[in-house]
């Protein structure tokens, strides 16, 4: 479709500026075309927030409620409200009045810029937001409901409306009508030697016993540890293995490296350790990606996320993109420290728990409020990590039917362009229920038939990043020093 926005005349640049965005990032999902205001006549439907009454009008037009607020930083948003129409419903940070279309692009800002994590004063222990005191936490929403995703179809639906004969079905214009997963894992720990693998083997066992209470984990792994200690294999070094599945597979994968030990909670390897720098090597061989997995404190210093870019630049590598340690991050200093080093992407924004944290199932420029624009690099949202399945206090047998469900909300929605994160050590059973890698091996076994395309986190920005740079998102020019040969390609 073609669209125009229409404002009204009193709405000032940040009112603006944030709708605008908004706008932008529902057109880059759905592939409309936005159109500026010389273009205006051409329009399919313009969305217009002006009164009924103002102006009759000769080309359909979309009236949304005028219901946006800009308010400070500093403020929590607005409560959220039921809404439903039809078979589908949802919460809304803003309620029409009765008959009235809710304003859908706020609904979509607020939930994709995060706006309200900045209201957050409190951090847990790990100097991170805690899931609880989030809006969806807070409000108990949902967090498996992609809500911006749902806001944009609402209001995908509205605009068919004012288009007699128009399918409601959306069409995506994705290749294939694929619906993309970025497979992901950060290496945090590697083999260290024999007796350190020992130790950790013995550690990981305790961990089964006392914070899950699984007896029969850690018999399994004290068994482990036994069969290790008089000459069997070591569990903990389970990347070759996966590196080889996930190739005859025909999975891409990123895999994230923390250059920098200079907190206890760093990784246990450094950067520089010869076999460490083979298998990076080893991995990018195999057609995967090595990209940067910033340090407990990178973001603790000025310019500390880019000089970890540096480190890995320096050893011959060209990572592209970052996810941080622990998730430990807040968003006012993740995305200016992700802006400073130039980086494509960033997969850091999720929970430790399964879910949407921006409602967003699909990738999205973040929102730099500091500047009032659209970031210069993609976030790929963060919707599963293995761990959060262990620390859900879910039965083991409902694990998988959580993960199927939330992806298959993905589907619904959209095509796509969420991360999945599993730690190398979760392979193997040496750390967690075998069932963790069960289910990722099933979820890949699925892919042909719910039409996923499983990819390095590279690959997936290669593929579609152009729908951003189009629609005023992503600064031309945007991944455009990647060679072509670079380009990675799996299925
Ligand atoms: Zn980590």
């Amino acid at each position: 479709m073609r669209l125009y926005l229409e404002f009204l005349p009193e709405y000032n640049e940040v009112h603006k500026t944030r709708i605008g965005y908004a706008f932008s990032l529902f057109c880059a999902i759905y592939g409309h075309q936005s159109l500026a205001a010389d273009e205006a006549e051409s329009a399919d439907v313009r969305i217009v927030y002006s009164p009924e009454d103002r102006n009759p009008r000769p080309k359909p037009a979309l009236r949304l409620s005028n219901l946006y607020r800009a308010r400070p930083i500093q403020e929590p948003a607005p409560a959220p409200r039921k809404f439903s129409r039809e078979s589908e419903s949802t919460a809304l940070f803003y309620s029409p009045a009765p008959g009235a279309e809710p304003d859908w692009l706020a609904e979509i800002f607020e939930w994709v810029s995060c706006a309200d994590e900045y209201s957050i004063q409190r951090r847990d222990p790990i100097g991170r937001i805690d899931f609880r005191d989030s809006y969806a936490g807070r409000h108990h929403l949902d967090v498996g409901v992609p809500y911006a995703a749902v806001a944009m179809r609402f209001l995908h639906e509205a605009l068919c409306k004012c288009l007699p004969g128009v399918s409601r079905a959306p069409e995506f214009g994705i290749a294939g009508g694929t619906h993309f997963i970025v497979n992901t894992h950060d290496v945090d720990i590697l083999p260290a030697g024999y007796f350190g693998s020992l130790q950790r083997l013995g550690k990981y066992a305790l961990i089964s016993l006392l914070v899950f209470r699984s007896a029969k984990h850690a018999a399994a792994q004290a068994g482990m540890a036994l069969a290790m200690a008089t000459g069997g294999v070591n569990p903990l070094d389970q990347t070759p293995k996966l590196l080889q599945r996930e190739s005859c597979e025909g999975v891409g994968a990123s895999y994230y490296f923390i250059p920098r030990h200079a907190h206890r909670r760093d990784a246990n390897y450094g950067i520089n350790d010869e076999p460490v720098k083979s298998l990076m090597r080893s991995i990018e061989r195999q057609g995967m990606e090595v990209a940067l997995h910033g340090s407990y404190t990178s973001l603790d210093q000025p310019g500390g996320l880019d000089s970890e870019f540096q480190i890995l630049r320096e050893l011959g590598f060209q990572p592209r993109g970052n996810r941080q340690h622990w998730l430990r991050f807040t968003l006012d200093r993740l995305i200016p420290a992700v802006e400073e080093t130039g980086a494509l992407y960033d997969t850091s924004l999720g929970w430790d728990c399964i879910g949407f944290r921006a409602g967003a199932c699909f990738a999205f420029p973040p929102y730099n409020f500091a500047h009032e624009r659209a970031a210069t690099f993609l976030e790929i949202p963060l919707a599963i990590i293995e761990q959060g399945l262990v620390t859900s206090g879910r039965p083991e047998g409902k694990w998988y039917e959580d993960c199927a469900r939330l992806l298959s909300s993905s589907r619904r929605y959209g095509w796509g362009g969420i991360s999945l994160l599993w730690h190398p050590t979760a392979f193997g059973a040496g750390q967690l229920s075998p069932e963790i890698e069960r289910i990722f091996w099933k979820l890949i076994e699925n892919k042909r038939e719910c039409n996923d395309t499983w990819t390095s986190a590279l690959d997936f920005v290669q593929s579609i990043s152009e729908r951003y740079i189009n629609a005023g998102l992503l600064p031309q020019g945007y991944g455009s020093e990647i060679p072509k040969e670079a380009v990675l390609s799996h299925g």
